[in-house]
């Protein structure tokens, strides 16, 4: 039986487990997905442990996914986005990877939006907000980062106008700075928890308009007041929903290298929302 994980702190209400075990069904796997929950200065030792006792792989959640960057052999983009969500322990030695960033990408394009050549602002400089800036700018956008600490985003900007991976211009500023940026823009991407404990949103309803796509990274509750009000201005929306599944079709792929069950995951996580 092969083993896959979710290591964080804490785990206890990830829908990644239903979402996994679901496409092993699907494809008929002998394989089980698992929490795993240590004290942060257990961490190390756990992955160790997790390596011996040969798990196939592991998700890495909060607070971890800065850690795990230092103990594992990272991808580039992981490195640039300065955070690795899965760890593969098939090789010699660990290897890390970010499929955040591919999660935003792949709701894109199953939305049929195109994200090169547009101007995509990022509501957000923590860790969703980082993976959504590198995969925009990879995928051709120019990127305005907007996050309630100012000096945040602007440091993000400044990484994105320093990485040669990237030829964009992309720029940074406070919330304030949204007044300007999302009239102009067509890609929006909120990567804030707003929205999550309360009826929220990060950005004023005014400023939306029917050229935007918008994608929140938010995925509980699924449909978010920026989501609902996105919709009302004529965008086009897509729920966080999408993000989390398709990083996790991502991981599936990369541990296991078969095409991922994407309609049965999609339905586990569905269900549980
Ligand atoms: P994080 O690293 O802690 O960053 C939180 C971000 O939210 C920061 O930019 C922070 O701004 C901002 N923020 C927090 N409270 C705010 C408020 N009241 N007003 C304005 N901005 C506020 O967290 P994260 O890991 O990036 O996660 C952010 C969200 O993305 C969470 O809801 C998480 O569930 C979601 N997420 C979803 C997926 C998915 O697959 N769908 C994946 C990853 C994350 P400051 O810098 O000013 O503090």
């Amino acid at each position: 039986m092969q083993v896959f994980g979710l290591v964080g702190n804490p785990v206890g209400h990830s829908l990644s487990p239903p979402m996994h075990e679901a496409a092993y069904d699907a494809l008929g796997m002998d394989a089980r997905y698992v929490t795993f929950e240590p004290s942060p200065e257990r961490f190390e030792a756990a992955l160790d442990g997790a390596d011996a006792l040969g798990v196939a792989g592991l998700n890495v959640t909060i607070p971890f996914k800065r850690d795990a960057l230092e103990l594992v052999d990272a991808d580039p983009l992981a490195e640039r986005i300065g955070a690795v969500n899965t760890i593969d322990f098939a090789g010699d030695t660990p290897r890390g990877y970010n499929t955040d960033a591919a999660g935003v990408s792949r709701s894109f394009a199953r939305h049929d939006v195109s994200l090169d050549g547009t101007d995509a602002v990022v509501v957000g400089a923590g860790g969703a907000g980082r993976a959504a800036a590198f995969a925009l700018a990879d995928d051709g956008a120019s990127v305005h980062v907007a996050n309630r600490t100012a000096s945040r985003a602007t440091a993000l900007a400044d990484e994105l106008n320093g990485d040669e991976a990237t030829d964009r211009v992309a720029t940074g500023g406070g919330l304030d700075s949204l007044d300007a940026a999302v009239p102009e823009a067509d890609v929006l991407v909120n990567a804030t928890s707003v929205g999550m404990e309360s009826d929220e949103t990060p950005v004023p309803s005014g400023l939306l308009h029917d050229g935007l796509a918008v994608l929140d990274a938010v995925y509980a509750p699924p449909d978010t007041r920026l989501l609902r009000e996105a919709r009302e201005a004529g965008a086009t929306t897509i729920d966080g929903a999408w993000m989390l599944l398709y990083q996790g079709v991502v991981a599936f792929e990369r541990w296991t290298g078969r095409d991922a069950p994407v309609d049965e995951m999609d339905a586990a996580l569905r269900s549980r929302l």
